[in-house]
């Protein structure tokens, strides 16, 4: 299959890519990894009269520690983050989560910024940053801004930024002492979530719950956080009662998706386990 003719443009910086988009805002694509991207535009579902190719941009993939903090580059690839040592030790829940995705090659090529940007209710980054209370940094003609995960998503493939706006960095606390675990129920043939639980824990010194980050994804039309499940935990010792009807509550309030994959029934139940897995999973991490 071969997509509509484009033109492609290659800026060497930021500000040469954010001109360009601002000029072509209406009809104008980033490509990151193009693993999402492509296939739509080969199946002719979107048809972008221009394309601004972010990969020859220097130091966007980097992958850096600061106070307290890591700074992932927009073009930094799941394989990446599966391989760093510093994510591995600061920040294991983006490394756990990037070893899920797809295969090595979708990994190779995939990015943290086409993930987030492209809001795919099934993806697997968004529950991960929700979870870790990230902060996305996005640059366009009027300068640079920083949004909270939990501000990202809109809803199917949809976000907060505008068509002019690109993912530079994604900013993640360091998290050496909480527990962390991602779990997914996934088709073998596209190995998108239909549940996704991303977990991150405080234990205090007697082993309380002193913080509970819960982001899950695949069951509704965005990644969201599991509130009801998170109030339920805190300030508790985990036990096998606790978890179980707390993460009975993970879908309470929430539109749960029927599609192919499964009805709103299996969906939910689905959802209870993967938490209440996610969760053990995350205790023993
Ligand atoms: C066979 C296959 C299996 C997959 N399985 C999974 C899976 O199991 N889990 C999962 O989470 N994902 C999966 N994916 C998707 C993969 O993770 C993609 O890498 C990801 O969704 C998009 O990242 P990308 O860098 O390829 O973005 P692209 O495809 O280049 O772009 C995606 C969208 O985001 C926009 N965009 C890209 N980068 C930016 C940026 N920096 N700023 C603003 N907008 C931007 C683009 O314009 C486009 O609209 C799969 C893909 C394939 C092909």
């Amino acid at each position: 299959m071969i997509p509509a003719a484009f033109e492609y443009y290659a800026p060497r910086s930021i500000t040469d890519a954010v001109s360009f988009l601002a000029a072509h805002k209406d009809d104008v694509k980033i490509l990151s990894g193009g693993q999402s991207l492509l296939p739509l535009m080969k199946m002719r579902l979107s048809k972008p009269e221009y394309i601004v190719d972010i990969g020859r941009i220097p130091d966007l993939d980097n992958i850096a520690a600061e106070v307290n903090h890591i700074v992932i580059g927009g073009m930094a690839t799941h394989a990446q983050m599966e391989a760093s040592d510093l994510l591995k030790k600061s920040c294991p829940l983006l490394p756990q989560t990037a070893t899920t995705i797809a295969d090595v090659q979708v990994r190779n090529r995939g990015t943290l910024g086409g993930s987030i940007a492209h809001a795919d209710p099934a993806g697997d980054m968004p529950a991960a940053i929700l979870a870790l209370d990230a902060e996305i940094k996005a640059v366009g003609p009027n300068g640079e801004r920083w949004i909270k995960a939990e501000d990202f998503f809109l809803g199917l493939l949809m976000s907060v930024l505008e068509p002019d706006e690109i993912v530079t960095a994604v900013k993640v606390p360091v998290t050496a002492g909480d527990k962390t675990a991602y779990l997914k129920a996934a088709p073998r043939s596209s190995g998108f979530a239909v549940v996704g639980v991303a977990v991150r824990l405080g234990l205090d010194a007697s082993g309380d719950v002193s913080h509970a980050a819960i982001g899950i994804t695949g069951v509704t039309d965005k990644a969201y956080r599991a509130e009801r499940v998170e109030k339920m935990l805190m300030g508790k010792k985990l036990d096998d009662a606790l978890i179980d009807s707390a993460a009975a509550e993970a879908t309470r309030n929430i539109d749960v998706i029927e599609d192919i994959n499964g009805s709103v029934e299996y969906r939910t139940q689905l959802t209870h386990v993967y938490v209440a897995r996610a969760l053990k999973a995350a205790i023993q991490s």
